[in-house]
């Protein structure tokens, strides 16, 4: 996840462009701004990283899920499919647009199967929340025939595979709406903040209105704009815009080294007894900021995991315990724990949560470990990195035979 790898001379340069002006919002001032719009120029530069027609900043990749589920017209007591592993943020978004979660389960490539996605469609199924995971990208081809067979909406939440295609088009894109994280971990970082992207011109206006209290933004005069729709404040800083603007700049380098790093790390690896790789169903679209690697099962996955602890190797993640990338840890929302009632828990949830039929999910993600990959390695430390690895591997492995 390497855009906090690359903070420097242009990001302070961007920065203090707003700072000589002061005018650290977005909109209006135009007097004493000196022409100065970073989250507009972020926008554009997002745009056209990925190829959108229109792109809109909003405060996080949460929120940029939110404005995407809204602009696409998803809402109350809407059911949406969604994967049980995922940053839990995809889940929360549904719940907080006071839409139901549907959980299917996922395949070899991390994302939702068209398999398991028809194992849980019904008609009153209205959208798929799909997500992009580790860096990689769901086979596009297979969930597009289920999205028309089935007339669904569809919305990417490419909060971890910015930059990331499948046969030439970008994650994100090829749903109605898609949103993208700046978050502080991500391909490209602005500390905080988020991308809602669509070639939908109704979906972009009304993410726009939705994440600034309603207004249409048309004129100079703030207190007299139209609200031609509810909205909420989901606004990004002229600060934050700043760094993503230089940080969306940086990303075509940063696939190009994570890709090179990658395919050390998987030529190294390829024959190292008992481990295989997540699917990648287009290689050349890999935004490849993770190395995820399949062992034959939970057990040696865990043992690999304690070796490498004890060894000192850092820098992977073990999503099969993690409180927040897999539903066996989400307790809260089985249980339904809420600081308020939310919608679900008045329309009645569409499954019994505690009692999921997901078991590749369970099997493909206890066999998980992600590598996070860093786009400033030399190719010694990737070489150093493949021994380690496959030393942890050899020894975990050693104790079933
Ligand atoms: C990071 C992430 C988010 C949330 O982004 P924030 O900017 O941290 O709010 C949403 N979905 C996915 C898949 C993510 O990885």
């Amino acid at each position: 996840m390497p855009g906090m790898e690359f903070f420097g001379a242009a990001e302070r340069k961007e920065i203090n462009d707003v700072l000589e002006t002061g005018i650290l919002f977005r909109y209006n001032h135009e007097a004493q701004r000196n022409n100065i719009y970073k989250a507009r120029e972020f926008e554009a530069e997002v745009a056209n990283l990925v190829g959108a027609k229109y792109a809109h900043a909003v405060s996080s990749g949460s929120t940029a899920v939110l404005c995407a589920l809204a602009a696409a017209g998803i809402g109350a007591g809407d059911e949406v499919i969604v994967p049980p592993f995922t940053y839990i943020a995809t889940v929360e978004a549904v719940l907080m647009a006071g839409a139901l979660p549907v959980f299917a389960d996922i395949d070899e490539t991390l994302c939702l199967s068209a398999a398991g996605i028809r194992r849980v469609i019904t008609p009153k199924t209205k959208a798929i929340c799909l997500v992009h995971m580790c860096g990689q990208m769901a086979d596009m081809d297979a969930i597009m025939a289920i999205v028309n067979e089935h007339n669904l909406v569809l919305v990417e939440d490419a909060g971890q595979a910015m930059g990331a295609s499948y046969k030439g088009v970008s994650t994100g894109l090829w749903g109605k709406t898609g949103a993208y994280s700046f978050d502080f971990f991500k391909i490209a970082t602005a500390c905080e903040g988020g991308i809602m992207v669509t070639n939908d011109e109704t979906a972009y206006k009304h993410a726009d209105s939705y994440s600034d209290h309603g207004h249409d933004h048309v004129g100079s005069n703030r207190g007299m704009e139209q609200h031609p729709v509810l909205g909420f404040n989901y606004r990004i800083s002229e600060l934050h815009a700043a760094i993503g603007l230089v940080q969306t700049r940086r990303v075509p380098e940063i696939i190009k080294s994570n890709n090179a790093h990658k395919a050390q790390l998987m030529s190294a690896l390829a024959n190292v007894p008992g481990v295989s790789f997540a699917q990648i169903p287009d290689a050349n679209g890999d935004s490849a900021t993770f190395l995820n690697l399949l062992l034959t099962d939970t057990d040696s996955a865990q043992r690999t995991v304690a070796e490498m602890n004890a060894a000192g190797v850092g820098g992977f993640n073990y999503w099969f315990t993690n409180m927040y990338h897999f539903i066996n840890q989400w307790n809260h929302i089985k249980e339904m724990k809420t600081a308020a009632p939310l919608a679900i828990e008045k329309l009645g949830a569409p499954q019994d949560y505690k009692n999921l039929d997901i078991p590749i999910a369970q099997s493909v993600i206890g066999r998980l470990i992600s590598f996070g990959i860093r786009a400033s390695w030399t190719s010694e430390e990737v070489a150093a990195l493949a021994m380690n690895i496959e030393a942890a591997v050899r020894k975990a492995t050693l104790v079933e035979a």
